[in-house]
């Protein structure tokens, strides 16, 4: 208890605009869960924090963007795939507190605006294309805040998918959100599920995790191939860099982090077979839209341990609903065949 109260404390130390619309209902997956017969079931729906589709990256937002105010940024820059959530949520928030946006986007310019990148054209969002194959994002994004520095602007560059400590603490305040939900309906948690992808959700449940000395098992359910070394390795280092922003003398190391890697198919923004199964089931059980490039790849493997028994029965299982619906519409041809 005294615990909770310290991390919150520390938590609400750090400059912060809320945005999100918080908490996010922690709902029971009643069919799904005698669907599988296996634990009970249960889904934390952060995909509706409510700005622009809502999704993980709100949570992260909040403390990104008041660290870019109090920094007396103007134009927000920041870089992921052409169907990026965090873009899109990025986009909508600048614009929301008057900022400018830039997104650098990894990949070719598509002949039709579709899902995210609608969004954040319809954001009015500056965006930017790259090739992956000959640059990186970084130096890319470094380019354009020359350029803008030039023109009198105090640019902020955003990594990728937010995860670094400023943003990744977003999910301290997650875990702290969750705790309190299930303490008020009596459920003990075993197990966290979630899709990762850039590393910032999971640092910052598991660091808090590790703080708030929980007995839960947190399973992040890699999206990327050939991803689970350096993910692990940079999951570790975004958790520390929370530990050191928020003063903790816990600090994680790579056991302390389960990232499972036998559920991201061919690669990020690939959707597997199980994974577009795996929305079809959710939506048609539960009535709940996942998303093609994370969380059905995560509800796959959620399904799979199910199956595979790797929980009891009397299991309480959260999946994290990170979010990323608006990018069913630009992977439609995947679910028509
Ligand atoms: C970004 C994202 C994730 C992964 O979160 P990370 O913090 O990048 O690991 C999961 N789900 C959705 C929908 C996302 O947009």
């Amino acid at each position: 208890m005294e615990k909770t109260v310290n991390l919150q404390r520390s938590v609400d130390k750090l400059p912060r605009i809320k945005l999100a619309k918080l908490p996010t209902p922690l709902q029971e997956m009643p069919c799904l869960s005698k669907f599988l017969d296996g634990p009970k079931l249960w889904i934390k729906r952060d995909d509706l924090t409510d700005i622009a589709f809502g999704g993980n990256k709100e949570r992260k937002a909040e403390f990104v963007i008041a660290d870019a105010i109090q920094k007396d940024a103007d134009v927000i820059i920041t870089t992921g795939a052409v169907q990026s959530n965090h873009a899109r949520v990025t986009a909508a928030v600048a614009k929301k507190l008057g900022l400018k946006a830039v997104l650098v986007l990894r990949g070719k310019e598509p002949q039709e605006y579709d899902g995210n990148l609608l969004l954040d054209h319809l954001f009015g969002a500056d965006i930017r294309f790259f090739q992956e194959s000959q640059q990186q994002a970084l130096p890319v994004m470094e380019k354009v805040a020359e350029e803008l520095k030039r023109k009198g602007h105090k640019p902020y560059i955003v990594p990728g998918g937010a995860s670094y400590p400023t943003g990744a603490v977003g999910y301290v305040n997650a875990m702290l959100e969750l705790l309190n939900q299930a303490e008020g309906a009596n459920l003990n948690i075993s197990h966290i599920v979630h899709a990762s992808g850039s590393g910032g959700t999971q640092a910052g449940l598991v660091i808090a995790n590790k703080a708030l000395e929980t007995e839960i098992e947190i399973l992040g359910m890699c999206v990327k191939s050939d991803a689970n070394q350096w993910l692990t390795e940079k999951i570790v280092e975004i958790a520390n860099g929370i530990g050191k922003l928020l003063d903790l003398k816990e600090t994680v190391n790579q056991k302390d982090v389960v990232l499972l890697d036998d559920y991201a198919g061919e690669g990020y923004g690939i959707p597997t077979p199980e994974a577009i199964e795996a929305i079809k089931l959710v939506a048609q059980t539960e009535g709940i839209l996942l998303d093609p490039v994370y969380t059905g790849k995560a509800m796959a493997g959620l399904i799979d341990l199910v199956k595979g028994k790797r929980f009891r029965k009397g299991d309480n299982v959260v999946f994290v609903h990170t979010g990323g619906t608006p990018a069913l519409f630009a992977y439609r041809k995947h679910f028509r065949t």
